[in-house]
């Protein structure tokens, strides 16, 4: 009989010639079990997506309720479904005041798209500006803002008038225009490795958006719901865009995306012309019910203390002369190693243990530790132990 692992290799497409290529059957909690039984710690949690942990009850609750009543009606936007509105309601009340729109997307993507177009349509501008390093996805307009030559250069002529300038440097600022229509800025950047913005940056990029008419456009689609110890990154910084991204842990572990804006830039979009950005499955009801299950949790638990916790924990633990730095906010962290080659091994020594972590997109020298936030402390002291034991073991 051929293996399902088999198939994996034959029949699916391929992202790279290295996948994890790790089979699981189930997951609970921060565990992952393979068919065999073997369980895994999982300290990716499918890339900053299972903030509450795998299959969590109230959120599987409000699925299934949810998926007696109807799944999908209409393309988005005009039916008024309640899981939609609700959801609406709820993440509006728990940003600043002036991001009270929501349009719904799919994916990270998708929301990068949407508002990249919604800034050029308020603004009338065209230039775009992005950071260095940063990823923002990889449809083609996302892909145009994403700061990696080596992942662009393939696909090339993308989106015109994208440039990209340094992030956490203040001179770089000046780059910014009355001719630019938005900066996009992850605020703490993911796939760079964990780069934190250095203390006066956010706001000064802020101050020099609203000198020049430009709209900031915050990629929340990593730091989102709790995984940098706050609801948002724009909470720990305090400092407010004009669109912020949502994706991934938005939607309790169901495809999800928005990018979310006021009415007055949000109505740009629906006239002139009218239908000039819509979507089949955006919001769809299903990631919509689980969404906010997932967000009422996150908002009304104390698990954000946990974060801090745990996140401090994985700090002060990951000392070893192999580790060069732990870098992150939360439970967002870098660990930086000598060299990718240690990375490799050492990912492979761990998932050997039963913990699994992986690299980042743009820093081959680090692995990532981005468990679900419910993660506990024994739960984290065991990951260390491996994560250091492994690290002893690489020859
Ligand atoms: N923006 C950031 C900061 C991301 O980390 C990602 C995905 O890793 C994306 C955008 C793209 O999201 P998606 O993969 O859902 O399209």
């Amino acid at each position: 009989m051929v293996s399902d692992r088999q198939i994996f290799f034959r029949n699916l497409a391929r992202t790279s010639e290295f996948p994890l290529a790790l089979e699981i059957e189930k997951a609970s909690g921060c565990w992952l079990y393979a068919p065999g039984g073997k369980k895994y710690l999982d300290l990716i949690a499918g890339v900053s997506v299972s903030n509450l942990g795998h299959n969590n009850k109230t959120v599987i609750e409000a699925i299934k309720k949810q998926a007696d009543l109807h799944m999908h009606l209409m393309v988005y936007g005009e039916f008024i479904q309640k899981p939609q509105v609700r959801l609406a309601e709820e993440l509006c009340r728990l940003l600043p005041e002036n991001l009270n729109t929501v349009y719904y997307t799919n994916s990270g993507s998708e929301a990068v798209e949407g508002a990249l177009k919604l800034a050029k349509r308020f603004t009338g501008r065209h230039e775009i500006i992005a950071f260095n390093n940063a990823y923002h996805g990889s449809t083609a307009g996302a892909l145009s803002v994403t700061g990696n030559e080596d992942l662009k250069r393939a696909f090339r002529p993308l989106v015109p008038s994208v440039r990209h300038i340094e992030f956490n440097s203040l001179d770089s600022l000046r780059e910014i225009t009355a001719g630019t229509a938005c900066v996009i800025a992850e605020p703490v950047q993911g796939e760079a490795g964990i780069v934190l913005p250095d203390e006066k940056f956010l706001g000064l990029l802020r101050e020099r958006c609203s000198e020049t008419g430009t709209l900031l456009v915050f990629d929340e689609i990593q730091t989102g719901f709790g995984r940098t110890g706050k609801l948002f990154a724009m909470d720990l910084f305090g400092v407010t865009p004009d669109i912020a991204l949502f994706a991934k842990g938005f939607g309790g572990g169901l495809p999800l995306g928005a990018f979310v804006a006021s009415e007055e830039i949000m109505n740009s979009l629906s006239t002139n012309p009218p239908l000039g950005h819509i979507t089949t499955f955006g919001g769809h009801p299903l990631s919509c019910a689980a969404g906010l299950a997932s967000l009422k949790l996150i908002n009304e638990s104390s698990i954000t203390d946990n974060v801090n916790i745990t996140g401090e924990l994985f700090r002060t633990l990951l000392r070893h002369q192999a580790i060069k730095e732990v870098r992150g906010t939360g439970l967002l962290i870098a660990v930086e190693l000598e060299s990718p080659r240690l990375v490799k091994k050492l990912i492979a020594g761990a998932m050997e243990k039963g913990v699994v972590t992986d690299w980042f997109l743009f820093n081959e020298k680090c692995f990532r530790v981005s468990p679900p936030l419910i993660i506990s402390e024994d739960e984290t002291r065991h990951a260390c132990n491996v994560l250091l034991e492994s690290l002893d073991e690489i020859d």
